[in-house]
């Protein structure tokens, strides 16, 4: 996937403010992408953050991708896809959402800061929630509904973020996470579902070097044969392809864009 230049992770909030998505467009020509897929939020019933597509909206939301496909099809591939916010208690929604569009990506994601899914008030410390996140990403990953795990490490966010997230001191620590980061390897190889590299870490000043996943998952990644894609996770037209070329030359990412 990553033999063209793709940036398959980009909000532009499409049936909500339908004037943004001309500018992501141009962004991602102007910085000669192939590819943009725009992935905006479903709606879940646990969350109608202003970014999300609306309840009712999904067969909209696919219309009008499309629309700006065709549109802009002699210049660029636009790809209709969407972000899920996967929980195993979500999955009723998640499927009758899925099937009110035509997708030709599904992101699956485990985001723990979003109303109702917010574990962080809990007095768990970053490899106990690590773990959390990791098992939730595993089930996402085996339950046949995506095609890209976005973000695997999201939660090395909240780390950078003590007074937004307070969660019990510590640090989180690659290796005491490592069986179940093999089994998602393992899983990844199995179902053939993508390894996202994410450039939103930069943006969360998560490092300056390591995005999403980080280098030790990476390094992991490539004792399995799996593929990639990329993914800027813009929420506005001038992050879109954000770091792709920083992170295609990075000693901890270019043997996934060589592949
Ligand atoms: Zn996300
Ligand atoms: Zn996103």
């Amino acid at each position: 996937m990553l033999n063209k230049k793709c940036d398959y992770h980009t909000h532009p909030n499409l049936t909500n403010e339908p004037h943004r998505a001309d500018a992501f467009i141009e962004s991602a020509i102007n910085q000669g992408f192939d590819e943009i897929c725009f992935t905006d939020h479903m709606p879940l019933s646990i969350s109608d953050a202003g970014d999300r597509i609306k309840k009712g909206n999904i067969e909209k939301y696919c219309l009008a991708v499309k629309k700006k496909a065709k549109e802009y099809e002699s210049k660029i591939v636009i790809k209709t896809g969407i972000e899920v916010d996967y929980h195993p208690d979500f999955i009723d929604e998640i499927e009758y959402n899925l099937n009110q569009g035509e997708f030709d990506l599904v992101l699956g994601a485990t985001h723990f800061h979003i109303p109702g899914y917010n574990i962080l008030s809990s007095n768990l410390n970053p490899n106990e929630y690590a773990r959390i996140s990791f098992e939730n990403s595993l089930k996402a990953i085996k339950s046949g509904y995506f095609d890209i795990i976005a973000h695997l490490d999201l939660q090395r966010w909240v780390y950078t973020l003590p007074k937004r997230f307070p969660m019990k001191k510590g640090m989180y620590d690659h290796n005491s996470n490592i069986d179940i980061l093999k089994k998602i390897m393992i899983a990844l190889e199995e179902t053939g579902v993508k390894l996202e590299i994410n450039s939103l870490a930069f943006l969360h000043k998560v490092s300056n070097s390591d995005v999403y996943p980080s280098k030790d998952i990476m390094n992991l990644s490539y004792d399995y044969n799996i593929d990639y894609s990329f993914g800027s996770d813009a929420h506005s037209a001038d992050w879109v392809g954000h770091g792709y070329d920083l992170i295609s030359e990075s000693i901890y990412y270019k043997k996934a864009f060589s592949k």
